[in-house]
């Protein structure tokens, strides 16, 4: 029997050698059989440096900027990432409107991500919202980017940066060593080592601050989950909604569905929403801990059952028998796991307040945007008019760490501050701090000069905090809030 594992083109050349001639001289041949192997595998496993500067965990909405601004940076960069496409929650996740890049009409959130939104709605003949127009609730702020153009962007930005890229890989294990860190990923030949010396995790979930030992903090309730989707095939005006909020109650008492697959609302019985923007950012699911590899598990059947039975139940209602999803994300997007102890914790009043600490490495703007479960399902708060908070470089940084770094969901902060700094635009710019903050060599990134750290960001088209933008905003009339993140 011949096997012959692997894509390479030598395995399958070897076996069919061996198959062909295994009657004439079959210790001989196998002989070679395995020394075409073992060179094969060595050319496989030498595409992967052994050693680099920067290595960046998650290629998602903050990795990527924080590779492409490391590797920019002049940083060997490994950027590790566990699915087989870039973009992370707004690609995989589905979650395709980044925001927010401006408040009170003016921009505060720019450089390598504002570089990757702008190209991929011009690539997709796309449009930007009117952000003079401030007054419109938040979340009409926010820029729809086509997912594949974006993923696809972010794989040109990354190959021409110079990171390396590498899918479908995990991280096993982080060693300590004297300059750095002995990072063993998991890749489908199996464990390898890799050396580097910083470690910048934006696996939203501080996978490899958990794995190096680090303090996570997690909430008493995590936000709920969402699977996002898109349904077709029917017209919202042919249809009866009151009879078919009817038929969902009834499936709601008999207990073979729940409120929340529908709406974030816990108390009020309505399809209309969800069937008038075809599904969507649409329901909630509580109580699982998408942290961990089982947890996950759970939750993606859990998430999946639930929208099979929305559009079975839909599918048995007037108008909607030809109702199809023509998108289902490929994972369930998830809120919140936990949050790294930094250096600091960003605190609800610390954000509210727009307060500017000495080593801010960037603006954030959202209202707080607590999921819950209780009523409305949201506790959405906006901003005082003017106040624009920050977020302080010891916040992605685990205290009591060396050569370590975060970006993205899972900063230093706590639930309500947290709710807010999570959002796509600050995980971007925190990206691109945390990149650039790894890129300086030779000190702690802790002990980054701020000047320094601010040449260079700015050098990458970031808006860099200079000043507490909150005490110079005009007064203004208060913005209306509604639907959030
Ligand atoms: C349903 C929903 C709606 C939202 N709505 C909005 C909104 O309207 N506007 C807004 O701006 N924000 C919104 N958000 C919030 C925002 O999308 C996320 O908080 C943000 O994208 C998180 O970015 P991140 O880089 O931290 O994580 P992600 O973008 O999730 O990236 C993490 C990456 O790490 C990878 N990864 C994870 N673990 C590993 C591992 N062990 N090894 C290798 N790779 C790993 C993942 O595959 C992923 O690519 C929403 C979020 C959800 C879930």
């Amino acid at each position: 029997m011949t096997f012959c594992v692997g894509v390479g083109k030598a395995k399958p050349i070897a076996a069919s050698m061996f198959r062909f001639h295994h009657g004439e001289n079959s210790i001989f041949l196998r002989t070679i059989f395995l020394q075409v192997m073992k060179t094969t595998d060595k050319v496989l496993r030498s595409c992967l440096p052994n050693e680099v500067d920067v290595m960046v965990l998650g290629g998602g909405t903050a990795g990527v900027i924080a590779a492409v601004q490391a590797a920019r940076a002049g940083a060997r960069t490994l950027l590790v990432e566990k699915t087989g496409m870039l973009g992370g929650t707004i690609t995989t996740g589905g979650v395709n409107f980044p925001g927010l890049f401006h408040a009170w009409g003016k921009q505060v959130i720019a450089g390598i991500g504002w570089e990757l939104v702008e190209r991929t709605v011009q690539e997709s003949g796309g449009t930007m919202p009117d952000f003079s127009d401030f007054r419109q609730r938040h979340w009409k702020l926010q820029i729809p980017v086509d997912r594949f153009v974006y993923a696809a962007i972010c794989d040109e930005m990354v190959k021409t940066s110079g990171v390396t890229p590498l899918f479908h890989t995990m991280l096993a294990e982080l060693i300590e060593e004297k300059d750095g860190w002995c990072c063993r990923v998991c890749t489908k030949e199996g464990l390898q080592n890799i050396r580097t010396k910083v470690v910048v995790d934006a696996s939203g979930d501080a996978t490899a601050v958990g794995l190096a030992g680090a303090e996570l903090m997690r909430s008493e309730n995590c936000q709920p989950a969402t699977l996002v989707s898109k349904a077709e095939g029917y017209r919202f005006e042919d249809l009866d909604i009151p009879a078919i909020n009817q038929a969902f109650a009834q499936e709601v008492s008999a207990g073979r569905m729940q409120v929340t697959d529908f709406s974030w609302n816990t108390d009020k019985v309505d399809v209309g929403p969800w069937l008038r923007a075809g599904g969507g950012n649409a329901g909630h699911i509580h109580g699982f801990d998408a942290r961990t590899s089982a947890g996950k598990s759970a939750l993606e059947l859990e998430a999946r059952a639930r929208l099979f039975r929305v559009v079975r139940f839909l599918r048995s209602q007037p108008g909607l028998e030809n109702l199809y999803l023509s998108h289902v994300s490929p994972e369930c997007g998830v809120r919140e796991t936990v949050t790294i102890r930094g250096r600091v914790r960003v605190g609800v009043e610390d954000y509210t307040s727009g307060r500017h600490l000495p080593d801010a490495v960037c603006y954030a703007f959202y209202p707080i945007d607590l999921h819950t479960a209780e009523e409305k399902g949201l506790d959405c708060r906006p901003l005082e008019e003017g106040v624009v908070p920050t977020v302080p470089r010891d916040a992605l940084i685990p205290k009591d760490s060396r050569n370590l770094l975060v970006a993205g969901r899972c900063l230093s902060s706590d639930q309500l501050a947290n709710s807010a700094l999570r959002v796509q635009a600050t995980s971007m710019a925190t990206g691109q701090a945390a990149g650039a903050l790894a890129a300086e060599r030779g000190c702690q990134p802790h002990e980054v000069p701020m000047e320094d750290l601010y040449d260079l960001l700015e050098g990458q088209g970031a808006i860099v905090p200079r000043e507490c933008m909150s005490s110079v905003a005009q007064a203004l009339p208060p913005a209306v809030s509604g639907r959030s993140a």
